[in-house]
């Protein structure tokens, strides 16, 4: 099974952690497990340079963010880099401060990445 780590922001914290991700048969990802980590090794692994194609679930087991909770994400239109997100209509992205409106970073879902 192809497994992988993706990097993520908190939106609220601002602190990064990282995310394992398993493909399915199907050809869709999972998001299987988040994990406290800091950037610097995060980049030392590889995690930022981690590119998926394809939808992005969460398992059951998933626990969301370790450090708000919150179980969603967005991927920022401006640096492409991804945050959790707690539903909310618009956000200040973690990574490069721009703040996005939701509905216009809709788009980048079906291209790289799939919230739920
Ligand atoms: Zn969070
Ligand atoms: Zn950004």
């Amino acid at each position: 099974m192809e497994a992988n780590v993706l990097l993520f922001k908190c939106t609220k914290s601002k602190r990064a952690y990282g995310v394992r991700i398993q493909k399915m048969r199907d050809g869709d990802w999972y998001r299987t497990w988040a994990f406290k980590l800091n950037e610097s090794s995060a980049r030392r692994e590889g995690y930022d340079r981690s590119v998926i194609k394809g939808n992005l679930y969460a398992t059951e087991e998933y626990p969301g963010c370790p450090y708000c909770g919150c179980q969603g994400f967005v991927m920022c239109g401006h640096c492409q880099k991804i945050a959790c997100w707690d539903g909310e209509s618009s956000y200040t992205c973690p990574w490069c401060g721009t703040k996005s409106n939701i509905s216009t970073a809709e788009d980048m879902f079906t291209v790289t990445a799939n919230g739920d």
